[in-house]
């Protein structure tokens, strides 16, 4: 459970080569950055809310895989989510990272993030697992 191969799992590795959504969005209604200096992580997202959904949702990062996997795995999910939705998909990916039992498995409806359930294993890297939710949650609205 707790060796870097799980860590690193092919969803991951796979999200950082080709991540959805990578690139900059034409038009957008709100923008935010992140950055975590102490891995070298840094985000920039971009979204169009439409009717208080987020229609569509882009990003540009440098870092590590975790924290550019975990991106590309936002933009998919948070696609026609409200920003009420989308924090309560963070507080559950935070509460499955702080779950002391090691056995908890991640909710199925949090799709690829699953991927990242190694990360628990390893608190340093939860800020990179969740810069980007940030990037969004501390600047929309
Ligand atoms: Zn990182």
């Amino acid at each position: 459970m707790s060796d870097l191969t799980q860590l690193y799992q092919e969803i991951i590795l796979s999200h950082n080569r080709n991540p959805k959504n990578y690139r900059i969005l034409e038009s957008f209604t709100g923008m935010g950055k992140g950055n975590n200096p102490l891995c070298g992580d840094e985000v920039e997202l971009y979204w169009k809310l439409e009717d208080g959904v987020i229609s569509d949702l882009a990003f540009q990062a440098r870092g590590c895989a975790i924290s550019r996997a975990s991106a590309s795995i936002m933009t998919e999910l948070l696609r026609g989510k409200t920003i009420a939705e989308s924090q309560f998909l963070l507080s559950e990916l935070l509460e499955f990272f702080a779950d002391p039992d090691p056995g908890v498995e991640m909710k199925g409806h949090l799709g690829d993030l699953k991927a990242l359930s190694g990360v628990k294993a390893y608190p340093s890297r939860i800020k990179c697992a969740t810069l980007a939710w940030h990037a969004l949650l501390e600047n929309a609205e």
